[in-house]
């Protein structure tokens, strides 16, 4: 990877970033992840897996997406210059296609036929439905019956593409449910179909394959930015949920000096339930098969989280991250619900750019640190846009009041 010693020595062999992350799998998947592994590995590192996914990134995804200086959000502020790395102009208007693309390129190398993954708000149902389409691979999308209701137009978009749509109707309906859920779906057919974890969790080698896709945000952003300013930011932010988009920007960063921000939702309150900042608040635990910083509850089940962007909605963190905090590399912020909402209108108004509410998140924090930082620089990958969210904010926090 580019001459970068840190991504080749972690994770480790066992997929461990020191005492995060491992596979803790049922017995009957051991090997499929074990194949996954070396096809990982070997086809991952070929010369035709590498020159078909940058031919992808280029012609299909629009890649390079820009680095732009916001320079109005810059002035209103007064502090630290602040430039967004822009995801949300990527293919479907996320980060989320960057390792989805790597991984249906993997299945089908492995001759897999179908794709198999849970969704929450549905970004990452659309994304892999999107790589499906793309590959001609069937897909299949485990969905919470209560995110469903929640968000129509991204279970339509999955319709329209192709996909299979699973309501998932047990426990709580949502995100957790959905993830057991597929998992048994692919347990019934390991060897046609390929579970395609959304972010930078589960069991290895998904941690580090889905960073390794998401690293092009960080290679691109860091040539981007030294040629844009002769130097090298001072200061990067992104948000949390799993961890895909941050872990994607630090990446190419974790050699240099910059200061490394992961965002996380602080919700409305600081109580179990009220916020999903695992790293703030979590402490060590398993959770769908892989160790790291968790929100738990007394008994260690994982307990229920809040936030304002359903995507960043998650009970743990990627093992990368903890692993990262825990010796200080990357610093752990948060944004509330309130401050998130506040940076939603004040880029979407000073830019011309309406942000995802999880990127907004970044934005609201970075928003901090720039007061504070003032002859500083901050890059902030922009994840995701917003206009998936506009309904819910209008309807929930007027325009008129901000
Ligand atoms: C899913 C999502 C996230 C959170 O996922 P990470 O793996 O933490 O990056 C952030 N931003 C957007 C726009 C998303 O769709």
């Amino acid at each position: 990877m580019q001459n970068k010693p840190y991504l080749k020595a972690f994770p480790d062999a066992n997929g461990y970033f020191g005492k995060f992350g491992g596979a803790f799998l049922p017995p009957q998947l051991i090997e499929q992840f074990q194949s996954i592994e070396q096809a990982y590995l070997t086809i991952g590192n070929s010369h035709d897996f590498i020159s078909e996914l940058r031919s992808i990134r280029k012609h299909y995804q629009g890649r390079p997406t820009p680095v732009y200086y916001a320079k109005n959000l810059t002035e209103k502020i007064g502090g630290a210059r602040i430039y967004l790395k822009r995801e949300d102009l990527n293919h479907t208007g996320a980060h989320k296609l960057n390792h989805c693309m790597g991984e249906a390129l993997l299945a089908k190398y492995l001759g897999k036929k179908k794709l198999i993954a849970e969704t929450g708000a549905g970004q990452h149902g659309v994304a892999l439905a999107t790589a499906a389409a793309y590959f001609g691979l069937e897909c299949e999308i485990h969905m919470g019956e209560v995110d469903i209701a929640k968000e129509h137009p991204n279970v339509t978009r999955m319709r329209v593409l192709g996909a299979k749509v699973v309501p998932v109707s047990f426990g709580a309906r949502t995100l957790k449910e959905a993830v057991d859920s597929a998992f048994e779906a692919y347990l019934k057919d390991p060897i046609n179909s390929i579970y395609a974890i959304g972010s930078v969790v589960g069991p290895h080698p998904f941690p580090k394959m889905v960073r390794d896709f998401q690293s092009v945000v960080g290679f691109e952003a860091r040539e981007q930015f030294l040629e844009m300013t002769g130097n090298l930011p001072d200061n990067l932010v992104a948000c949390v949920g799993g961890g895909s988009n941050a872990m994607g920007l630090f990446s190419a960063f974790i050699e240099d000096s910059c200061e490394m921000y992961g965002v996380e939702p602080a919700g409305t309150g600081t109580k179990l339930g009220e916020h999903a900042a695992s790293l703030t608040y979590g402490s060590e635990g398993v959770l769908h098969g892989f160790n790291s910083i968790m929100l738990q509850n007394a008994d260690g089940s994982p307990a229920a989280v809040h936030s304002i962007a359903s995507g960043l909605d998650y009970p743990s963190v990627g093992p990368e991250h903890a692993y990262l905090s825990s010796i200080q590399r990357t610093k752990i912020a948060t944004a509330n619900d309130a401050e998130t909402i506040n940076a939603f209108y004040t880029l979407s108004r000073l830019e011309g750019i309406i942000p995802a509410l999880e990127s907004a998140h970044a934005i609201a924090f970075a928003m901090k640190l720039a007061s504070e930082k003032k002859y500083e620089s901050i890059l902030v990958n922009l994840s995701g846009r917003g206009d998936k969210d506009i309904d819910f904010v209008v309807e929930n926090f007027p325009p008129e009041k901000y």
